[in-house]
Parts: C-alpha cells; structure tokens; sequence
C-alpha cells in the first residue's frame, strides 16, 4: 500500500494541498458544500460535516482541480481514504453495497 506514495514529489503535494487550500476559501466551494450532499453517498449533511475530497488522491497523481474535488462525509472520508474512486466503487460492488455516486461515474 505504502509503494505509490513515493511516486509523487514532496513539492507536487505542497502546491496541490496548497490549491486545495485556496479552493476550499473560495465561494465555488461555498456553492459546493451549500448542497449539503456527499458526493459518494448522496447522504445528505450539514456543510459543516462535510469535508473536501479529492476523487483521485493528490498521492495517486491526482490534482486540486474543480473536476477532482468532492465534498465529502465522515464516513465515507474513512473509508476511501487513498483509493482511487474507480477501485473504491468496485470494492463496494464486490462488498454488495455499492456507491450511489457509480452511476454517475464513467470508468
Ligand atoms: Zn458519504
């Protein structure tokens, strides 16, 4: 599990924590966490239970971008923590309890 985290470069993950950071002070993510939905589980929350995430981990290559940043509850947050979303979403089918977002996703 620990052999892709060496893949991407300590300043790659500063400027994209960084961008997220930005982001997240931004009225776009407002807007986004102002739904008051999880992107994963389309569990409805307060916006104050929910977190940003990114679909694709900044670890795994993947970049603070609008395209790649979901709000997110607790639990799902726990759950996926550095998997990228294609793999949770077929981990959940093969558990029998599938994402409601893997409608939505194309993989
Ligand atoms: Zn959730």
């Amino acid at each position: 599990m620990v052999s892709f985290i060496s893949r991407v470069d300590e300043k790659t993950l500063k400027r994209e924590r960084q961008r997220a950071r930005d982001l997240r002070s931004g009225q776009w993510w407002k807007n986004q966490l102002g739904k008051g939905i999880c992107y994963y589980c389309e569990g409805h929350f307060h916006p104050s239970e929910l977190s940003m995430d990114h679909k694709t981990p900044v670890i795994r290559g993947g970049r603070s971008t609008k395209n790649n940043l979901v709000p997110c509850c607790k639990e799902c947050n726990n759950e996926k923590k550095y998997m990228l979303l294609c793999e949770w979403i077929a981990q959940r089918e093969e558990e029998g309890r599938p994402l409601a977002c893997a409608r939505q996703e194309l993989y």
